[in-house]
C-alpha cells in the first residue's frame, strides 16, 4: 500500500551511529568500524531484466495478480523460473514456495446501511456512502438494531494512560471511529502520539483490532482524506470485490461483524441526526480524557458472502552464504495486486500494478541475478515475493510466524515497494529513518553515490505500517524501507513533487497504474545499485544491527536474541 509523498523536507545528515552487533547481547569480536562499499561494475545489475520483468507482471495477462486466480500462477510460474535462471537455490527445501493458506470473502447484495431512533431513518447507498466486509467465514452477515458510538481516535494505549473506550460497554454496538492520531495536525513531532508522524494507533488496520478486542458487532472508520492520506476512490476500490484473508483455524482473533468505512459526507448527515457535529466531536476526540458518545441510532444492513478456501504462495530463492550460510539477509517484495477493480471512464477495470508493485518484485529478480554473478557472499542472500500485501501484509505475516531461516539468524533486510519511475535523483527517501542501525549501512552505501538521506516527507501517513517490511519488524528483524529520491536531477523537488501527485491521485491502487514504454530507467538502475551495496554489506559485515535505544520493536529483538541459541 506504499504510495508516492508529495512533499520533501531539507536532507538530512546523519550522526555517526555506534554499529557492532545487538549491543544489548555479547557481541562477537566484529564491529564493522568501517563499513566496505562494494564496488558495482556498470552491466552487473540487467536493466533489461528489470525492464522485461516489470512489464511481464503488468501486462493485462496477469490480470492485475490478485492472490488466488490465474495472475498468481503466472507470476509464481514467472518468478520461480527467473530465480532459477538466476542460479538461486529454492529457499524452503527443496521448494520455491512457502503455502500461505487465505479464505477470499466476497461480499454482495449489500442492504442498505440504515439508522433509525431518532427522526426519519437514514438509508446510506453501499459504495456510494459506505463500504463494509466481514473478516468471518460466514456465508451471511446480519447487523440488526446495533447502537451507534463514537468513540474518537477508537485507540486504547495504557502505557500513554489514553482510552477512548473507557467506561462504556461496546459489546453488540457499532462503533464510529475517527482515523490516524489525536495529534495528527500537529507541526512537529511532538505530542501524546508523536505529533505529525502516525503511530501504528492511527492505522485503520488497528482501529478494526481494537474495536473487535472491545467486542463491537461493527466498526466503521469515517473517511476523510488528510488525514487517512488517500481519497474515497481508493477506499472504494480496495474494499469492494473479493477480499483475502488469512485462514484462522481453531483459534482465531477476536472479529467484529462488519468492519468498513463512511464517507466524510454520511458521517456528518448522521451525526447531525443524532444533534451531533463531526468537528466538536473530533476536538474533543483530540483531547485526553475523552469519553465516548452515544449517538442514540440503531445501524443495521445485511449482506451475503461468497467463501473460497485456497492457498497463496510466497516466492523464495536462496544464494547460500560461504563463511555463515547460517545467517541470512532479506529482501523481500510483494508480488500481488488488486486483480479486477472498479473500471476506470474508459473501461479499463484491470489494475495491472505496473509501480506497485510489479516493479519491487522485477527488482528482486534483479537483485538476484546480480548477486548470484557476484558469487556468495559471506552470509546467505535470500529473496522473498510475498503474497496478499494488498489485503493487510498476509504474506509476509505468515512468513514471519511460520520463518523459513530462524528470526535470531536473520540478520535484518530491505523491503521494496512501488519503486519511483520519475527519474534519477539526488536523494533516497527513507521511511523510518532512525529506527535501527541500519541506517548507517545506507549511509554508507549512498555516500558511495554521491547521494543523500531525505527523510519520511508525510510522516502523517504511517508509511512505515503499511507495507511487508511491518510485519517482519514486529518480530524484531531490523527492515529498511526505502523510497526514491524527490530531489529530481531534471527538475529537482518541484519535478518530484508533481510526478508523486499525479501518482497518488491518477494512479494509485487504480487501472491506471500501468507501464509506460517512456519511462526513464535510469533512476530506478541507480536505486538498483543502492539496493545491491545495502545487501552485499549486510552479507559481507559480521555485525548484528539492532533497533536504536527506545525504538518500538528493540524489546522484541533482545528477547529473540536472547532465546536463540545462535545468531543475533
Ligand atoms: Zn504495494
Amino acid at each position: 500500500m506504499a504510495t508516492f509523498r508529495p512533499l520533501a523536507l531539507a536532507a538530512l545528515a546523519l550522526p555517526a551511529l555506534l554499529l557492532g552487533a545487538c549491543d544489548a547481547l555479547p557481541a562477537p569480536a566484529s564491529a564493522d568500524a568501517a563499513l566496505d562499499i562494494p564496488e558495482v561494475e556498470s552491466g552487473a545489475i540487467s536493466e533489461a531484466t528489470i525492464k522485461d520483468v516489470t512489464r511481464l507482471l503488468a501486462s493485462d495477462e496477469f490480470e492485475g495478480r490478485m492472490p488466488g486466480t490465474i495472475g498468481e500462477e503466472k507470476t509464481i510460474a514467472l518468478l520461480t523460473e527467473r530465480f532459477k535462471a538466476a542460479r538461486l537455490k529454492p529457499g524452503n527445501g527443496n521448494s520455491w514456495v512457502q503455502e500461505v493458506p487465505l479464505v477470499e470473502i466476497t461480499g454482495k447484495d449489500y442492504a442498505p446501511l440504515t439508522l433509525t431512533g431518532k427522526g426519519a431513518p437514514i438509508a446510506l447507498q453501499f459504495g456510494k456512502d459506505w463500504v463494509g466486509v466481514t473478516y468471518r467465514e460466514e456465508a451471511r452477515t446480519t447487523l440488526k438494531d446495533s447502537e451507534l458510538v463514537f468513540v474518537g481516535y477508537g485507540i486504547n494505549a495504557p502505557e500513554k494512560g489514553w482510552n477512548d473506550y473507557a467506561g462504556l460497554d461496546v459489546r453488540g454496538k457499532t462503533v464510529v471511529i475517527l482515523v490516524n492520531d489525536p495529534d495528527w495536525q500537529a507541526e512537529g513531532l511532538e505530542g501524546p502520539f508523536g505529533g505529525k508522524a502516525m503511530t501504528y494507533y492511527g492505522r485503520w488496520t488497528y482501529k478494526f483490532e481494537e474495536a473487535a478486542r472491545q467486542g463491537a458487532a461493527a466498526a466503521l472508520i469515517v473517511h476523510q482524506s488528510a488525514p487517512a492520506s488517500y481519497g474515497w476512490n481508493v477506499v472504494e476500490s480496495s474494499w469492494t470485490g473479493p477480499q483475502a484473508y488469512p485462514q484462522y483455524g481453531a483459534n482465531p482473533p477476536p472479529r467484529t461483524q462488519m468492519n468498513g468505512w463512511i464517507t466524510e459526507a454520511a458521517a456528518r448527515k448522521v451525526l447531525a441526526a443524532a444533534g451531533q457535529d463531526l468537528d466538536a466531536l473530533t476536538k474533543a476526540a483530540q483531547t485526553k480524557g475523552f469519553k465516548p458518545v452515544s449517538l442514540g441510532l440503531a445501524a443495521a444492513t445485511s449482506f451475503a458472502n461468497d467463501l473460497r478456501r485456497f492457498s497463496s504462495h510466497n516466492v523464495i530463492g536462496i544464494l547460500p552464504g560461504s563463511e555463515a550460510p547460517d545467517e541470512y539477509v532479506l529482501h523481500t517484495a510483494h508480488w500481488d495486486h488488486l486483480g479486477r477493480c472498479t473500471p476506470a471512464r474508459d473501461g479499463d477495470d484491470i489494475c495491472n500494478g505496473a509501480i506497485d508493485n510489479a516493479t519491487g518484485t522485477a527488482a528482486l529478480v534483479a537483485l538476484a541475478e546480480a548477486h548470484a554473478k557476484a558469487g556468495p557472499a559471506r552470509r546467505s542472500l535470500v529473496f522473498i515475493a510475498l503474497t496478499a500485501e494488498e489485503s493487510g501484509l498476509l504474506g509476509a505475516y505468515h512468513y514471519a510466524a511460520n520463518p523459513i531461516f530462524p528470526l535470531a539468524q536473520t540478520v535484518g533486510g530491505v523491503n521494496m515497494d512501488a519503486l519511483q519511475m520519475a527519474g534519477p535523483a539526488r536523494d533516497v527517501t527513507a521511511i523510518g529513518l532512525g529506527k535501527s542501525a541500519l541506517d548507517r549501512f545506507l549511509e554508507a552505501a549512498l555516500k558511495a553515490d554521491g547521494r543523500v538521506i531525505t527523510p519520511d516527507p508525510k510522516p502523517e501517513a504511517g508509511y512505515y505500517y503499511r507495507s511487508d517490511h511491518f510485519a517482519l519488524a514486529k518480530r524484531g528483524v531490523p527492515m529498511l524501507y526505502i523510497d526514491g529520491g524527490q530531489d529530481l536531477i531534471e527538475g529537482g523537488r518541484a519535478a518530484g513533487e508533481a510526478v508523486a501527485k499525479d501518482y497518488t491521485e491518477n494512479r494509485y491502487h487504480g487501472p491506471k497504474d500501468e507501464f509506460d514504454e517512456a519511462w526513464d530507467w535510469s533512476g530506478v538502475m541507480a536505486d538498483l545499485q543502492l539496493y545491491y551495496r545495502l545487501g552485499r554489506m549486510l552479507a559481507m559485515s559480521t555485525s548484528w544491527p539492532n533497533w536504536n535505544e527506545g525504538d518500538e520493536f528493540r524489546a522484541i529483538r533482545e528477547q529473540a536474541c536472547q532465546a536463540a541459541s545462535k545468531g543475533c
